[in-house]
């Protein structure tokens, strides 16, 4: 299961979970017929026949999922559930479910294969620690690239050392290593595309693995782009190696600009006074900057939200991208928000990073979600579009429609 809207399905890439479900089912049972099957490209049809139907799940999928698992049930088929959402919700789902997978599958799902073939598959079962080397690339065959972003995604290290608070699939992973280097260049090689998306939450988190892979990534001279916190904009030897290596585009983690809403989210290290040195010093490199947003931490206050769209000019990004913040059943954010009586939505489907389903403290929810709207909106005005592309330092035209491009494409994902 997948949430995103047909439009911004458009700006991801296809969902690697289901190909490397597939990947892992296929190593322990190399004859089954296996269908992978993204509501994004293609709904599921209920008239078809399964022995046995796994589905994964995000919170805002949830809803949809258990619809799927209840009447694939009713027809008398034996239904999995899995994902983070299941992760931290394992009870819920188990009511939709005969079995449920909590945290990664790479050593649950084939144990769970033995038991279900042997007729005493267990209602739960836990995914553990994963080492990098049992990570499995996974099967691109099975994954439909329809609607979706046509670069290919590769994962090297899921993990991240940090603890947001708001972040699940970093805790997902956390106990999780990186996958030897050579599996992860092997896998790029076999791709045989010019530009690769790293989908490690963290690129750098492991420092001296990045520069290890960075190196053996330049003698592929590919271009790539990741995700990374902004304290790799300080790091002169990290920055260097990912310019030499055909990085061309970091997606930072920038979230708030002001510091006691970061810090309330665990995310202390970020320093946003600094947040314009580190932005310039990483597009002085020739890395375009995709800054994040979260809007609606404690300590957000309304103006400083409504300041965003000039600071996105201010601080020299090339794209923002906006989001609410978001708390994930079953974590932490969640259940102390819950407690102080603050969560007034609990429709998971509503659970889009759009909507408002708590109750900030600097302002009604009704006035965050036009704040967000605004925010949107007036960041992607042709004025301010217009104003980010002038400051593109390339002399060269294409630079500038590139990021024109990239700017009005944004636009539209805002408006939706
Ligand atoms: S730095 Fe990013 S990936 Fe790591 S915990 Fe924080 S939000 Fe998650």
């Amino acid at each position: 299961m997948s949430y995103r809207s047909r439009y911004s399905s458009l700006f991801t890439y296809p969902p690697l979970t289901l190909g490397t479900i597939a990947a892992i089912i296929e190593k322990q049972q190399p004859t089954w017929e296996i269908e992978a099957l993204d509501e994004i490209s293609r709904r599921v049809d209920f008239s078809k026949e399964y022995d046995l139907v796994m589905i994964t799940i995000t919170t805002p999928t949830a809803c949809r999922g258990y619809d799927i698992a209840d009447t694939f049930r009713k027809k008398g088929t034996y239904v999995c559930l899995g994902g983070y959402h299941t992760t931290y919700n394992p009870d819920e789902a188990k009511a939709h479910a005969d079995t449920v997978f909590v945290g990664p599958g790479e050593y649950s799902i084939p144990e769970f294969l033995i038991d279900y073939l042997n007729g005493n598959a267990k209602p739960k079962y836990e995914g553990g620690c994963v080492l990098g080397k049992d990570i499995l690339a996974p099967d691109r065959s099975k994954i439909s690239h329809k609607k979706y972003l046509k670069y290919p995604a590769v994962v090297a290290n899921p993990g991240c050392p940090n603890h947001c608070s708001y972040c699940v699939i970093s805790q997902m992973w956390r106990e999780a290593g990186a996958r030897p280097i050579e599996d992860v260049i092997a896998e790029i090689k076999s791709l045989k595309s010019k530009i690769v998306i790293f989908f490690d939450p963290n690129f750098f988190g492991d420092r001296e693995y990045s520069i290890k892979l960075m190196k053996e990534v330049t003698k592929l001279h590919i271009r790539w782009a990741g995700s990374a916190t902004v304290d790799v904009g300080f790091d002169e030897e990290l920055l260097e190696l990912a310019k030499e290596s055909g990085c061309n585009g970091l997606l930072v983690g920038l979230e708030s600009l002001n510091q006691a809403a970061l810090m309330g989210v665990r995310k202390g290290f970020n320093k946003a006074d600094r947040y314009k040195e580190a932005i310039e010093n990483i597009k002085n490199h020739g890395i375009m900057v995709n800054g994040c947003f979260v809007l609606g931490m404690d300590h957000d206050t309304k103006e400083d939200l409504m300041d965003l769209p000039r600071q996105v000019n201010e601080l020299g990004i090339n794209l923002a991208r906006f989001s609410i913040l978001t708390p994930i059943p079953g974590t932490e954010m969640y259940q102390k928000m819950d407690e102080e009586g603050r969560i007034i939505d609990k429709n998971w489907a509503n659970y889009t990073q759009h909507q408002a389903v708590f109750k900030p403290t600097g302002m009604t929810p009704q006035e965050l979600e036009e704040i967000y709207r605004y925010v949107w909106k007036e960041t992607y005005s042709y004025r301010n579009i217009f104003k980010r592309i002038r400051r593109i330092k390339s002399k060269g035209i294409s630079a500038k429609l590139i990021g024109f491009g990239a700017n009005l494409g944004f636009k539209y994902l805002g408006m939706e």
